[in-house]
């Protein structure tokens, strides 16, 4: 399980699936609000928490990615 602290890497990954994309992300902080267990501010920027991906709930996770204003959020 991967969560990199380091605010100048671009992205950040949870187990290689859920992907943060932090140059695109503008701080609008809807993430952290609405999944909070999930997602979290750090420096003005989406940061993940240490969670495993089976964990995560799908349907809340669906509603942050699609709502997301710089899409920034994205599962692969
Ligand atoms: S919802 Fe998107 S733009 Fe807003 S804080 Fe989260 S990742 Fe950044």
């Amino acid at each position: 399980m991967l969560v990199n602290e380091d605010i100048s890497v671009e992205k950040e990954t949870l187990n290689d699936t859920l992907v943060v994309d932090k140059k695109a992300c503008m701080d609008c902080s809807f993430c952290s609000k609405t999944y909070p267990s999930l997602f979290d501010m750090y420096e003005g920027k989406v940061k993940l928490k240490n969670m495993n991906f089976e964990n995560v709930e799908k349907i809340k996770l669906q509603i942050v990615i699609d709502k997301c204003p710089s899409q920034a959020i994205s599962v692969e």
